[in-house]
């Protein structure tokens, strides 16, 4: 396939084309907007006319015909029918979001595994060789390619594990360029020391000790300088790979860190059997207890999968820290095994629906956590499951986007639409051809069970339009050609070594 098919194939057939065919429908033009400098910020504008899911302490409401006031980069009024103001955007038979923010993703791994993996293929070897083979600029190319995807389907903010320093480095810079919003670390041990430790004996782990120690001062050093750098958008973040990659000497290194950083912990969480059993082996106790006691969870905190857990006391654990459940739906990529949703709601616990790998659509990653977790929940009951099970719904789902991430980061600025509040926003059309019924969805949180990333239209963050009307704000047929390059040259180096076969 030549780049002209193979963006025709993936749907960039002309400059955002294919994000733009539903567009046609659509009501509203596109407004006028104004400059300040090479900052393309709204600096007034109202949304009006869409339905807005808005959470607040005891879950969400669903208001009809609300206009949303943006000014600068906050959110100043929000009211019934039309308000005054600046420039307008009319979001008729549109349902306006919070910036939805993903608990989990390792950027830069998306697209380089996208489409080899489901079959049954282990991303291991790709992704080890994105770090080994790639040049830096290919990696950027890569990861600007990824955090284009999350941005045009709505996913506005990243609690971001990068598969290494270098990887976060990338991350930090695209994020900026791109007007995204992050919380970043390379994940240690990075991808280049990962496996043999991971899957190796006691000894490995004690031997990488030292190496890991000098990882650890690496990305807190670099995670400094991003808060020196003094933006808001991007910071720094702890993110140890997982408990059975750990000693109790790591474990304290990360503590003091995030003790230092005060932006927390982003972790893989009991994501298999084998971690809870080495933890409980080497240490006595489940990873959440063990990671709790060395104060991991004294900040935010977000670990990823939680698969295999003690039910009893693990939950518990968590609550207890106000911490997070990142639920990823495509985990391993689309399709495979489902994760513990119901049974962590039942739990009472706050679960975040996160990217993690291969799949970049954030709409379509929430409706894929409904989808899969009702599936899960009525078959569990069907077997008689002696954990009880709450099978997640749109709000849930939303919610956990929102809000929850919001609160365990410590910022009521974000995940809420309200007066005072960052303009993190997402407009999803849904009430047109594949979505909905020609007319404005009178229960549009139902709809998103019919939509993904494709109907995103608008999406601001702190204020910017980076997707207004669904047209991306930079060149989509450009950056796609980039990553498609990078890509491309990693699958050619796969094929060299028969890794297809
Ligand atoms: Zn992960």
């Amino acid at each position: 396939m030549d780049r002209r098919e193979a963006l025709r194939h993936f749907g960039f057939g002309g400059v955002g084309a294919g994000i733009l065919a539903h567009r046609a429908m659509a009501p509203g033009g596109r407004p006028r907007r104004t400059r300040t400098g090479s900052d393309d910020r709204v600096v007034d504008v109202v949304l009006e006319g869409a339905s807005v899911f808005r959470p607040g302490p005891e879950g969400a409401r669903v208001e009809h015909d609300v206009s949303v006031r943006v000014a600068g980069n906050r959110i100043v009024e929000v009211g019934p029918g039309r308000l005054s103001g600046g420039d307008r955007i009319d979001l008729t038979g549109h349902l306006l979001l919070p910036g939805l923010i993903s608990g989990h993703t390792h950027v830069a791994a998306g697209s380089p595994t996208r489409g080899i993996i489901e079959s049954g293929r282990s991303y291991a070897r790709p992704l080890t060789l994105v770090q080994e083979a790639l040049t830096s600029e290919e990696i950027e190319a890569i990861t600007t390619y990824n955090l284009t995807e999350l941005l045009l389907s709505g996913c506005t903010s990243q609690v971001e594990m990068s598969m290494s320093l270098s990887q976060a480095r990338s991350y930090a810079r695209v994020a900026r360029r791109l007007g995204a919003r992050g919380w970043v670390g390379g994940m240690v041990p990075g991808i280049d020391r990962l496996f043999p430790i991971w899957f190796g004996s006691d000894d490995d782990l004690v031997a990488s000790e030292d190496d890991t120690l000098v990882e650890i001062e690496a990305n807190l050093a670099a995670a400094e300088a991003l808060r020196r750098e003094g933006d808001d958008l991007v910071l720094g973040m702890m993110t140890p790979h997982a408990a059975d990659t750990q000693t109790s000497a790591t474990l304290e290194a990360f503590a003091r860190a995030a003790t230092r950083l005060g932006t927390g912990i982003h972790t893989h969480l009991s994501q298999g059997q084998r971690e809870t059993d080495a933890v409980r082996r080497r240490h006595g106790v489940t990873p959440a207890r063990w990671l709790a006691d060395a104060g991991l969870m004294d900040g935010p905190f977000f670990g990823a999968h939680f698969t295999a857990p003690d039910w009893e006391t693990d939950p518990n654990i968590l609550i207890e820290h106000g911490a997070v459940y990142s639920t990823c739906p495509s985990a391993g990529g689309a399709g495979g095994a489902t994760q513990p949703y119901p049974e962590a709601l039942a739990a009472g616990l706050e679960v975040n629906v996160g990217i993690d790998t291969h799949s970049n659509d954030m709409m379509e990653n929430v409706k894929l956590a409904v989808l899969q977790g009702q599936a899960r929940a009525v078959l569990l009951q069907q077997v008689g499951s002696p954990r009880p099970v709450q099978a997640p719904t749109v709000e849930d789902a939303l919610l956990g986007c929102t809000i929850v991430p919001a609160r365990a980061l410590r910022r009521p600025d974000l995940g809420v639409i309200e007066p005072g509040a960052l303009a993190d926003l997402v407009a999803v059309e849904l009430s047109g051809p594949l979505t909905g019924s020609g007319a404005p969805a009178p229960e549009p949180l139902n709809n998103l069970l019919y939509a993904n990333g494709r109907f995103v239209s608008w999406v601001f963050v702190d204020g910017r339009p980076l997707v207004s009307d669904g047209r991306f704000e930079l060149d989509l047929e450009a950056i796609a050609a980039d990553g498609g390059r990078a890509v491309q040259r990693l699958w050619g180096l796969l094929e060299d070594e028969g890794w297809f076969d």
